[in-house]
């Protein structure tokens, strides 16, 4: 692969975006400087940016990993420390939407920016070439856009955007070092205004306005109406303008109604009333505690535009229009609301439409594909499906033929026809966009495969697109063993990969089989294990835990003795992991709770993605830890304390696991000793697998040997005596019940190896033992079979 070498980065301007970026830049662990104007008189010469820096930690979501990091961002001013600019291999201004003001910034800096750094802008909608316009010929080949989306630590979505003098070479070292070193998702745009995710995102919001109004439906409405049953954020229109911020959002209109004013749809590039009347009242939205919404006490409020206050909200849809968008099958759906009489359903139908129309007449000026426009979707606002792929899941033929008679009969909001294309593909009728040979092109007339760009290689399962075949057939692997529980296969490299396939992968007997199995299996005829699943590049769990479920039937027809046998599997499985004579290596993402993180934990590695929720959270149901998760906290901080006081070395672990704590990223689980030190940290989802199957492979190359078992010195009675009485006064203070205290007492007496003498060894069998035994005595616990059963049927903690 083509090295692509990002030493150091330089954001310009200090605002929303280049706070956060810089702060992406540090969760990535690449040195950032971070520039803003300098303070006003009498103020310290970085005051805007030292405020930046304390702004980023009282933001959420939060944007650093570990918060404690904020001062390893360098901060400067414009006027002191351009001299540092030489430094960075990549330039990222954000400062104001203003094409003056960065005009006149780019004039000062230029002279500073190193000969071989690539300088990029993160602007929102302005042009590309006109940014460019006043820089040499020699750094002009270097400029190009680059557009992170609000919050960038969370959103996926990056639009690359070259001018016509942007060098390609520049744009792949860019694509490169975006998706493998910050984790994003990249899409090309052609320079227009507000390229393709603003563009057709914010095109949709006016649409929805438009017809919203037209169709006389309230803004509480129409968000459930447009939120998460039609697969978009949960906020659905009007509140994700309130979250995105009314001024920003006139901002983007204002850009198109300035620049497009021959486009087929001006008409609907103006700032809706209701938005001006907002925007000029200084209600502009969540960050102002008002705009199209309003929270009042406990009661949050929806403005009305014509009575110009706010009334109640809480509109839901109409159970019609729920059930028709319950429908799967998306042609039936589709019909449903183009047939229904609803006014709800009109609308629908109607936004769907104005969309379906907007994209077809400007997909071949803003993008070079169809893959390029449903991605941008996808990515930048959170869409589960892009339009394009929508309209193929339900019919391509059927809904152009519905298009075209609304537009033919004046309902739609342009004149504007469908493209040819949009019919006809070569000869024959099109059906879609997104086929084996790759997505539509209109400008190209041709499908276009996926980027062959060496950094895709190490994504070995890239996300896919309806329509579109498996991008690479043979990596969709072969299949060793598979049943209801578990799938055990390979890709031909030696490695056997373990995927669990039950609801938030929690483990059962059969899951606890399988992973027996595969241990086995890999001892036999393969050179390592890595545990991984599928979905963890879309944000799934690793794993939530022992299956409570599974457990039900064997305490309904045994009582709680007939569950020790799993206990006991369970914590012998987690030691064949630990003992296993192959690496086992648990490629980690998104949550890994109780038995989750107990597996990881006896797993020979781990590799976890920067999105990595780890903890032991038995107690929040009443239990405690009995997967060996106690006897490792137990082992660790011996190790950890060489021979010191070993209490000292256990606190930090034993509160995290008897307050159920959970990590907020990989880099906390470090700190909180659920991860190691020598474990690897991934930021992009897709190459987790590649990752965790190199570190496995290495391991083996250089001669894996498990550990070997010893004695561990434990603290015993002094440790268990001191944790006790803190846990007095916590119960006295009012900070935990009686129940926290008695199961925080099991807790702390297990792992202090019991009732012992301080510093006596132990064996990890007499700790596991110990687990299972209070583990059991829980179980029968009335107050802990009321939190189970309060989990089970409400999916909430219950606190007693
Ligand atoms: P912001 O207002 O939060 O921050 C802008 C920063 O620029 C401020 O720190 C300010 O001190 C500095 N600044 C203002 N005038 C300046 C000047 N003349 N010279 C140098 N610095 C100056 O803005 P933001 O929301 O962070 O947006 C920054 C850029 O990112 C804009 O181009 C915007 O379009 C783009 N963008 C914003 C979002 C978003 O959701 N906010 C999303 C994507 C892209």
């Amino acid at each position: 692969m083509s090295n692509v070498i990002v030493k150091k980065v330089a954001v310009l301007g200090a605002g929303v975006m280049g706070a956060q970026i810089a702060a992406h830049c540090i969760n990535a662990r690449v040195p950032v400087m971070l520039f803003d104007l300098p303070g006003k008189e009498g103020q310290p010469r970085n005051a805007l940016a030292e405020r930046a820096l304390e702004t980023l930690k009282k933001l959420n979501p939060v944007p650093l990993a570990d918060a404690d990091q904020a001062g390893l961002i360098e901060i400067g001013n414009f006027d002191d420390d351009l001299g540092k600019l030489a430094q960075a291999d990549l330039v990222i201004e954000a400062i104001a939407e203003r094409m003056d003001w960065k005009h006149a910034l780019y004039a000062r800096i230029a002279p500073h920016i190193a000969p071989h750094a690539i300088f990029a802008t993160n602007t929102s909608g302005l042009s590309i070439t006109e940014l460019s316009s006043g820089l040499d010929g020699e750094l002009k080949p270097r400029f190009c856009g680059v557009h992170f989306f609000n919050p960038p630590r969370y959103m996926h979505l990056v639009e690359l955007i070259p001018t016509a003098s942007t060098e390609a070479g520049i744009l792949d070292r860019l694509e490169s070092f975006l998706t493998t070193t910050l984790a994003k998702g990249v899409v090309r745009a052609i320079d227009t205004p507000n390229f393709i995710a603003n563009r057709v995102g914010i095109f949709g919001m006016l649409a929805t306005m438009h017809e919203a109004e037209k169709f006389g439906l309230s803004y509480d409405l129409v968000d459930d109406l447009t939120g998460s049953r039609l697969g978009r954020a949960k906020s659905g229109t009007f509140r994700t303008a309130d979250v995105v911020g009314l001024d920003t959002m006139g901002h983007v209109i204002r850009t198109m109604t300035d620049k497009l004013p021959n486009d087929p749809f001006a008409a609907l590039y103006q700032q809706p009333a209701a938005l001006q009347q907002l925007i000029a009242a200084g209600s502009l939205g969540q960050k102002c505690g008002a705009g199209f919404y309003k929270k009042v006490g406990k009661d949050i409020l929806r403005y009305d535009a014509a009575k110009n206050d706010y009334l109640p909200s809480g509109a839901k849809a109409d159970e019609l229009i729920a059930r028709i968008l319950k429908e799967k099958n998306p042609a039936k759906r589709m019909r449903a609301l183009h047939d229904s009489s609803h006014p709800q359903g009109q609308l629908l139908w109607a936004i769907f439409r104005d969309t379906f129309h907007y994209i077809a007449v400007h997909l071949e000026s803003i993008a070079d594909n169809a893959r390029d426009l449903d991605f941008a979707l996808r990515w930048g606002f959170g869409w589960k499906q892009g339009p394009l792929e929508l309209w193929q899941a339900a019919g391509w033929q059927q809904l152009a033929q519905w298009v075209k008679e609304d537009i033919e009969s004046g309902k739609a909001l342009s004149s504007a026809p469908l493209p040819a294309w949009v019919f006809k593909d070569g000869g024959a009728e099109r059906d879609g966009m997104h086929s084996a040979q790759g997505s539509w092109s209109p400008a190209r007339q041709a499908y276009v495969p996926r980027s062959s760009l060496p950094v895709y290689q190490r994504q070995l399962f890239r996300a896919a697109l309806i329509g579109e075949q498996a991008v690479d057939g043979a990596s969709a692997g072969i299949t060793v063993h598979e049943d209801e529980a578990v799938r055990l296969w390979h890709q031909g490299d030696d490695v056997l990969l373990l995927s669990f396939k039950t609801k938030m992968h929690v483990m059962g007997p059969d899951v606890i089989a399988g992973l027996e199995r595969a241990v086995t299996e890999a001892e036999q005829k393969y050179r390592a294990l890595v545990i991984w699943h599928p979905d963890s590049a879309e944000g799934g769990a690793f794993s939530a835990g022992a299956d409570l479920q599974a457990m039900l039937p064997m305490f309904m027809s045994g009582g709680v003795k007939a569950i020790e046998p799993f206990v006991a599997r369970f914590q012998n499985a987690q030691m064949r992991v630990k003992y296993a004579n192959v690496p086992v290596v648990a490629a980690v993402g998104g949550l890994a709770l109780g038995g989750g993180c107990e597996l990881l934990m006896h797993a020979s590695r781990r590799v976890a993605l920067l999105e990595s929720y780890i903890g032991l959270v038995e107690v929040g149901i009443g239990l405690l830890p009995a997967g060996g998760g106690l006897k490792e906290i137990a082992l660790r901080s011996a190790r950890e304390a060489k021979g010191n006081d070993i209490l000292q070395f256990l606190k930090s672990r034993f509160t995290n696991a008897a307050t159920a704590a959970v990590s907020k990223s990989a880099p906390e689980a470090k700190k909180m000793g659920y991860l190691s030190k020598g474990d690897v940290i991934v930021l992009h989802s897709h190459e987790l697998l590649h990752v965790a199957k190199t570190q496995a492979l290495a391991m083996a190359d250089a001669g894996y040997r498990p550990p070997l078992s010893t004695l561990i010195p434990v603290a015993g009675r002094y440790g268990i005596a001191t944790i006790k009485a803190q846990l007095v006064n916590m119960r006295e203070g009012g900070f935990i019940s009686s129940h926290d205290e008695h199961i925080a007492s099991l807790i702390a007496d297990i792992v202090c190896g019991g009732d012992i003498e301080p510093g006596s060894r132990v064996s990890e069998q007499w700790l596991l033992d110990k687990e299972r035994a209070g583990f059991m005595s829980l179980l029968a616990h009335p107050k802990t079979q009321e939190r189970i059963m309060g989990m089970l049927q409400t999916g909430k903690p219950v606190r007693n």
